[in-house]
């Protein structure tokens, strides 16, 4: 009698961990990332596949441990849907510690999702209760897909393997850049000399702070939303030094004060909206959009429905109107946030119907070239370190 009970006990675990292990991670995913268009229909747009340059500053695929390299039916981005998008340059953000009940109005850092997420997507132990090893596996799992990648893929560290990029593309159309970039710094887990480590993993640029308040900024969806810490200011310093792009997506209105007091250096919000057309505290006010307007900035609109009110490319082309108007045609481009837990209006294939939506709102082709792309390869050009 004992010994099947025991045995009854054994078969549940196992069919419990095969559950956890095998289904867990992929249908988090699946239920996090949607589309609000499922196999989006986009009409041939000859003038939009002959782009050079397309680009999308912020997606966070390397969370879910999804293969890259092979096409997928859920999340939004893989390579052969970058490539079917005539993408050339993709920015992958790590995300490392997100809040329980995750909301845009007030996070604690007591709790973390992805710990959970980690053991269940069995990634290496080490991986599960350090933020820096967690970001660290991430950022070389993109090197891992340039590898496999039968030279289809590359990471980009600097402009001078921007150009090679540019220059590469013009024969082989299937070749897709993709940059690193973080979601909070508070995986240097409180110690700016691991600043160096991350970048020599290729993260080239870095979010203060993401959902909940950190040593070094605050977050506009923290408990306290406070400014930069004396650490903070200390490590935007060494972030200009070492040409690590600031982000600031998700600061605290202080952070992003503090940010415009204390450098002159170059300044991305990588995804984001305007409070002009959508108006919460997530997105840009008026006299932030001014300030960015002085700078080396670029704006990056989002593709989701807290960054600009709607769910269609009509809403991300209506904001990226109202912040061309403020800071300049130069100053504006697209960061999606696809597979950041998001509905999404449609997966990176649906990129191109941002053309039609961004004429609409009164832009010639040469200004939807600069939105869709140029303006962030310039930006990166003049703003990666040169070699
Ligand atoms: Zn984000």
């Amino acid at each position: 009698m004992r010994k099947k009970v025991l045995l009854i006990t054994a078969v549940v675990l196992l069919i419990a961990l095969i559950i956890f292990f095998g289904f867990v991670p992929t249908f988090v995913d699946k239920s996090r990332n949607t589309v609000v268009t499922k196999n989006v229909q986009v009409p041939p747009d000859a003038w939009y596949d002959s782009l050079p340059f397309v680009a999308d500053l912020h997606c966070d695929e390397l969370l879910w441990k999804r293969n890259l390299l092979t096409k997928h039916d859920y999340g939004h981005v893989d390579l052969p849907r970058l490539q079917k998008a005539n993408i050339a340059f993709q920015v992958f953000t790590i995300v490392s510690k997100t809040p329980r009940n995750q909301n845009y109005d007030s996070n604690s850092d007591k709790t973390d999702n992805i710990t959970l997420l980690s053991i269940a997507q069995l990634r290496p132990v080490q991986t599960w209760f350090n933020l820096k090893t967690r970001a660290l596996a991430q950022c070389r799992q993109l090197y891992r897909y340039a590898e496999k990648s039968s030279g289809e893929f590359r990471v980009i560290e600097s402009s001078r393997q921007l150009k090679q990029l540019i220059s590469d593309r013009k024969t082989n159309r299937k070749l897709v850049g993709g940059m690193l970039g973080l979601e909070g710094a508070h995986c240097l887990n409180n110690d700016s000399k691991n600043l160096d480590d991350f970048y020599k993993a290729g993260v080239r640029y870095i979010g203060l702070a993401h959902f909940f308040d950190n040593e070094w900024a605050g977050s506009a969806h923290g408990m306290e939303k406070y400014g930069l810490t004396d650490a903070g200011r200390q490590l935007v310093k060494k972030m200009d030094s070492l040409h690590i792009i600031i982000d600031l997506a998700h600061a605290s209105p202080k952070a992003i004060a503090d940010v415009f007091a204390g450098t002159s250096g170059p300044l991305l919000v990588s995804h984001t909206g305007v409070q002009g057309v959508c108006n919460n505290p997530r997105n840009l006010s008026d006299q932030q959009l001014a300030e960015l307007a002085k700078r080396d900035a670029l704006v990056g609109i989002g593709l989701w429905e807290t960054a600009v009110c709607g769910t269609d490319a009509a809403a991300t082309a209506k904001s990226v109107r109202y912040a061309v108007d403020k800071i300049g045609l130069d100053k504006v481009a697209i960061g999606s946030d696809f597979d950041g837990a998001i509905e999404a209006p449609f997966d990176i294939t649906g990129f191109p119907l941002l053309v039609s939506a961004l004429k609409k709102e009164g832009f010639d082709d040469t200004a939807i070239e600069k939105i869709l792309g140029s303006n962030t390869r310039d930006f990166f050009l003049r703003n990666l370190p040169g070699n």
